[in-house]
């Protein structure tokens, strides 16, 4: 791509973002709201100017009052002229005036009442009979806008129509005024919060395009990145704990999946080389049928623990991925113990290790009778695979509260505290502790870790290397029940 096509295609992706339209948004918010306090504040001054011009003009009518008086059955105007107070407040109240008679006779018009075009015979006889003072606004021909009062002025039983007028226009031009210039700031205002807004906008995403960046370098293969909390708790932080948590665990998944190849494979061709060269020394050394049977009598050996391994692997994929069913039914743990572990007496007699069962009564829990005796099967073979000639192994059963302990406890080699947390992960072994001969793929205590969970029950182990482990399998118990489990109907193979 040409450098001018990646700069087109990074506008055009800014101008789509999330950026742009966070900005555009604080922007478009920002200018709404700009625009309504313009209008709120022209009508507040509108409506403050108007009041004031009705008190004002309240001010004048009461001072024309004062000055235009009765005398003689006449209305006359009574000031001192000499008075330049005076004479300037009566010449102002006579600028804009028109008084008539009780017949709307035209006592006094002045120029500027005029200009506004005079008043009408039917307003003047309107207010002549309500008595009611009335404000209205007119325009000279100019358009200039006044406030009129007009009212009545009574002596005795003679009315006379008053009507007197405040110009208005200048202080009906400030909120226009004020809004303009008003108006005319908005834009340079709107310039920096535009420009605010992208900034904000660019700091606020700054985080998630480093998630952006660590998930395209993790996509690329580096699955070891991290991207560092900014500390302070919030939602772009608990984002990057999760994407963080889930690198780990991706990480921790890649790296099982690598170490399962190499052990698989290693595992697989071990059996694969022996079967070879047994074979191949059969076929140029042995000459008697005997001979050549022995040799496919141990290849066949080896072929059933590939058999076993590829089971294994398959059967552990299964379960943790849900498709494993389990056939439970009330079974009495202790029975079941005791029955498994009378199979288990030879291969313990053989490499001297001692076997026993303590229990105090039946211990009756829900669960699949294949998979419990899968579960103490891996827990046995490994104590007796970790357990040196003369040591004891121990299967305890005790009913707590509402739940049932089964321990198996070893006196064996045990089990380093940095290995411990990692023992019941798949294909984990503690490599140094493990006896060549006796090697396992370490999917024992994965399938015991599974088993328990899929009885909502957990496993946990202690243990303290040259003194021996226990590994302690919590399952929920039930009331205690006399109906016996029905027999196994599916393989019942252990695991290696
Ligand atoms: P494996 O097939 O290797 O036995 P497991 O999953 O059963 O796999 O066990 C995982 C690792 O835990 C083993 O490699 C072994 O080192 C250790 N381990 C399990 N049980 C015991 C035990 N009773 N004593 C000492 N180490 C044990």
């Amino acid at each position: 791509m040409s450098s001018e096509k990646r700069q087109a295609s990074y506008w055009l992706r800014s101008i789509r973002g999330l950026r742009m339209r966070l900005a555009a948004t604080y922007v478009i918010l920002f200018a709404l709201a700009l625009l309504g306090l313009g209008f709120v504040f022209h009508r507040s001054v509108t409506g403050i100017l108007n009041q004031q011009n009705e008190r004002i003009l309240d001010e004048e009518w009461r001072a024309m009052k004062a000055y235009l008086r009765f005398q003689r059955g006449e209305l006359m105007w009574t000031y001192d002229p000499e008075d330049a107070d005076e004479a300037y407040a009566v010449d102002r109240l006579r600028r804009v005036i028109l008084l008539t008679d009780e017949n709307g006779n035209v006592l006094e018009l002045s120029n500027g009442y005029s200009a506004l075009g005079g008043e009408s015979m039917p307003q003047i006889r309107t207010v002549l009979r309500t008595h009611e003072p009335v404000s209205v606004i007119r325009h000279d021909a100019r358009g200039d806008a006044y406030l009129v009062r007009m009212g009545v002025m009574r002596d005795q039983d003679r009315g006379f129509f008053v009507a007197i007028g405040l110009p208005i226009a200048e202080t009906q031009r400030i909120p226009d005024r004020l809004l303009s210039g008003y108006l005319l700031s908005v834009p340079v205002m709107l310039l920096v919060i535009v420009v605010a807004g992208w900034y904000m906008a660019g700091r606020a995403l700054r985080p998630l395009h480093q998630v952006a960046e660590t998930a395209r370098a993790v996509a690329g293969g580096n699955l070891s990145l991290r991207i560092p909390t900014r500390g302070s708790g919030d939602e772009l932080d608990v984002l990057i704990s999760a994407f963080n948590r889930m690198l780990e665990r991706l990480e921790l998944n890649f790296q099982q999946i690598r170490q399962f190849s190499v052990d698989a494979s290693h595992e697989l061709r071990t059996p694969i080389t022996i079967i070879r060269g047994q074979l191949e020394v059969a076929l140029y050394t042995a000459e008697t049928t005997e001979q050549f049977r022995e040799a496919i009598m141990t290849a066949l050996l080896d072929v059933e623990r590939m058999g076993q391994i590829v089971k294994s692997l398959l059967l552990l994929e299964q379960a943790e991925s849900g498709q494993v069913v389990l056939r439970k039914s009330p079974l009495d743990i202790t029975a079941a113990s005791e029955e498994l572990v009378s199979q288990f007496l030879v291969a313990y007699d053989e490499k001297d290790i001692a076997l026993t069962v303590v229990a105090d009564g039946p211990c009756w829990v829900e669960a699949d009778r294949v998979q419990f005796d899968r579960l103490l099967s891996n827990l046995l073979s490994n104590a007796l695979k970790y357990t040196h000639a003369g040591g004891h192994v121990e299967v305890i059963l005790r009913r707590e509260e509402d739940a049932v302990h089964l321990t198996v406890s070893d006196d064996g080699q045990g089990i380093p505290a940095a290995n411990l947390p990692h023992i019941f992960e798949r294909f984990y072994r503690v490599r140094e502790t493990t006896p060549d001969a006796d090697r396992g793929i370490g999917l024992g205590l994965a399938f015991v870790a599974w088993i328990a969970r899929a009885h909502g029950g957990r496993v946990e182990v202690t243990s303290e290397p040259g003194h021996g482990s226990q590994f302690l399998v919590i399952l929920p118990g039930r009331p205690q029940s006399g109906i016996p489990g029905p027999e196994p109907e599916h393989d019942t193979s252990l695991i290696p």
